[in-house]
């Protein structure tokens, strides 16, 4: 089935679906269930259809309490609460997109050790000062700005030994990866886990060769 280019921009613009794919899902009566169907197809396929039919969409969440974080596009993968609040658990390994809510945590049996996020805008210490830098080895900005860094760097272990620097990577493959952290004379963290760091500091309107100081 499908619909000619008025009646879609119209539906469009009645269901607010800006961003494609977008699955709107819709009860008998026209009643909206959820408008987040291509996410909750990919989180839970079978949990959806069995809920939808219900009148009812997979995620739900709860008002914040004062303090606690709002992780505004992730879901609990027990509970389907989206956006999560709160504490966040998660492996670390590259297959595993595991993340539990606290109430969920107690109760998994994940077979990987679980961490706690460190949660957006809240001070932690750290022991040394610490550069993140994130870059990629097919941007040009940012070969050119590596050697420029590293020669910094070499010179920095000597006046200010404290300071470290570490490669978060853009990259898309394992290959480029190991190219181009081969250059660098500083701590590389695993391309599986960069994810996470970008996730924390990077913001995607700045240029992708990025040195941020927290
Ligand atoms: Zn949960
Ligand atoms: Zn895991």
């Amino acid at each position: 089935m499908y619909l000619d280019r008025d009646r879609l921009k119209t539906l469009s613009e009645k269901f607010n679906a800006k961003i494609v794919p977008a699955l709107i899902v819709l009860s008998p009566t026209g009643d909206k269930i959820t408008s987040n169907g291509v996410e909750e197809v990919r989180v839970a396929s079978k949990k959806a259809l069995e809920i939808w039919p219900q009148g009812k969409s997979l995620f739900w969440s709860r008002e914040p309490r004062e303090g606690e974080y709002v992780w505004q596009y992730t879901a609990c993968t027990v509970c389907y609460m989206r956006p999560l609040i709160g504490s966040r658990h998660g492996c670390t390994h590259q297959e595993c997109s595991i993340a539990l809510c606290e109430t969920c945590l107690p109760k998994n049996n994940h077979e990987h050790p679980l961490v706690e996020y460190l949660m957006p805008k809240r001070t932690y210490s750290l022991e040394a000062f610490i550069g993140i830098y994130f870059c990629a080895h097919w941007c040009s900005p940012c070969r050119d700005s590596t050697p420029k860094l590293a020669e910094l760097y070499k010179e920095a272990q000597e006046s200010a030994p404290g300071f470290r620097i570490v490669f978060v990577s853009c990259d898309r493959d394992e290959e480029s990866f190991n190219n181009y952290r081969a250059e660098m004379p500083w701590l590389t963290v695993p391309l599986n886990a960069s994810a996470v760091l970008k996730e924390y500091f990077w913001d995607p309107g700045e240029y992708m060769s990025s040195l941020f100081i927290p």
